[in-house]
């Protein structure tokens, strides 16, 4: 149930395994998933599930989008029919490693980095999940891979039952996607913790030890997995110290200077020491990594540098859809802040953020639709405050606000469905009004 990547991945695997296999999808199936499965003879309907069909099967793979909660699953699982997520179909069929990684925040940029530094050191790794492809369509293609480097949300985490990786990284866990979970923030840890219920002996759980939420709820984990803890706080078997990384593993030690470091700012420093703790646990040598780190790339809307107008810097971070990426974007800079935020709400408490933003925010743009809850929170803490829906008019008055060497910021805090098709459309959006901006400045300058 589901064609998107998801969905179309599960069904060329399962197809691939000689499974009789057949797709129903709600809404209308896109151009080249339907391409794909008309390729391989799949069949499918779109617009609308047929109940009799569903019912009809033996196994049903879900989508991570449909929600479990779903009559006719509900009335699936009622009559005894198997209703699974695509990464516990496809790890049913891989006899390969799985590194799993999870957390609220910094999921895609530590995958991509295990990811970058395995590949570097020659390792047949495969990215799969939610960045890259989905991990049934990585089974169904990546003969030869060694090892799948998997990013797995919440919502895929809901449909597990046998998926066991053999590293799991938690990175954190902070409120976001909240309205799934009826406004639960203990079922959205449940969900996030799933990754641990079928580790054992064997496996190894890379984790924050920074993390209230992941900490309390690992005092009461009792299976027999190997557990490395990171710290950007205070020593621990991965952590920060004034000069780099630092890293006393099982069987293994190394030294990271902060120089090789490719991304800014604290949170990232957590992201590189889950992603270069695997490595380390993967045989990957010190030199390699240290070679590798200064040459890797992060996907674009994270904390993303785009350009400088005189001495301002524009930073486009419109992945930051939660208050807790935004506290991190704050924390990035030591320069003051004109920044750029809104969108549609996800619930947000900033109370969080309160402090940070009356220190280094100078001024606040909002570009949402609706943008009262910002307007009402931050109006007698952020001199000035404006307030639009046209990023070209965000960034000429974020502009106008900004002087000296401060740091334009595009971090929303908020999803970006209110104005834009999806973040991306936002970050990418937000680029070409500020070279756009540029351009005009240079040309009046000239
Ligand atoms: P995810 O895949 O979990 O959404 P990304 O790596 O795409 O994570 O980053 C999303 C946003 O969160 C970006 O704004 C980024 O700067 C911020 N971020 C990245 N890592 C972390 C972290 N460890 N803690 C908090 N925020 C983070």
């Amino acid at each position: 149930m589901g064609s998107g990547e998801s969905g179309t991945g599960a069904a060329l695997l399962a197809h691939s395994l000689c499974y009789e296999v057949w797709v129903s999808e709600g809404a209308a199936i896109k151009p080249a998933y339907k391409k794909e499965l008309e390729e391989q003879g799949i069949a499918y309907e779109e617009g609308g599930h047929t109940r009799e069909k569903v019912l009809a099967a033996g196994c049903i793979v879900k989508s991570p989008g449909i929600s479990p909660q779903m009559p006719l699953l509900q009335e699936a699982t009622q009559q005894g029919i198997e209703v699974i997520g695509e990464v516990e179909f496809a790890a049913r069929h891989t006899k390969r490693p799985i590194i799993g990684i999870t957390g609220s925040n910094g999921k895609t940029t530590t995958t991509l980095l295990t990811h970058h530094l395995l590949k570097k050191a020659g390792r047949k790794a495969v990215l799969a999940g939610n960045v890259g492809h989905s991990l049934a369509r990585a089974v169904w293609q990546e003969k030869e891979a060694e090892i799948f480097v998997t990013e797995l949300s919440s919502y895929q985490l809901e449909d597990i039952v046998h998926f066991r990786p053999a590293i799991a990284v938690l990175l954190n866990i902070t409120p976001d996607h909240l309205d799934r979970y009826g406004g639960s923030f203990e079922r959205y840890a449940a969900a996030k913790f799933n990754l641990l219920r079928n580790m054992g002996s064997g496996d190894t759980l890379v984790y924050n030890a920074d993390d209230d939420a992941i900490a309390s709820r690992l005092a009461t984990y009792s299976r027999d997995v190997q557990l490395v803890d990171f710290s950007v706080k205070s020593p621990a078997m991965a952590y920060a110290d004034t000069k780099g990384l630092v890293f006393n593993l099982p069987g293994v030690a190394a030294h990271i200077p902060n120089e090789v470091l490719p991304l800014p700012g604290d949170h990232n420093k957590m992201n590189t020491l889950a992603a270069v703790a695997v490595a380390l646990l993967l045989g990957v040598q010190e030199e390699q990594i240290i070679k590798a780190l200064p040459a890797f790339r992060n996907y674009p809307d994270r904390l993303e540098y785009i350009t400088s107008i005189g001495k301002v810097d524009f930073v486009n971070d419109s992945k930051a859809t939660n208050v807790e990426a935004v506290y991190y974007a704050l924390t990035s800079f030591d320069r003051p802040i004109v920044w750029i935020a809104g969108g549609q709400d996800k619930g947000n408490d900033y109370r969080q953020i309160a402090g940070l933003v009356a220190k280094r925010v100078k001024a606040l743009v909002c570009l949402g639709a609706d943008n009262s809850k910002l307007k009402e929170f931050f109006g007698d803490m952020v001199p000035q405050i404006s307030e639009t829906t046209d990023v070209e008019e965000a960034a000429a008055l974020a502009w106008q606000y900004a002087d000296n060497r401060d740091v334009v910021l595009l971090s929303p805090a908020c999803a970006s469905f209110d104005l834009f098709d999806n973040y991306a459309q936002r970050g990418a959006m937000f680029k070409e009004a500020v070279l756009k901006l540029k351009q005009r400045i240079d040309d009046c300058q000239n």
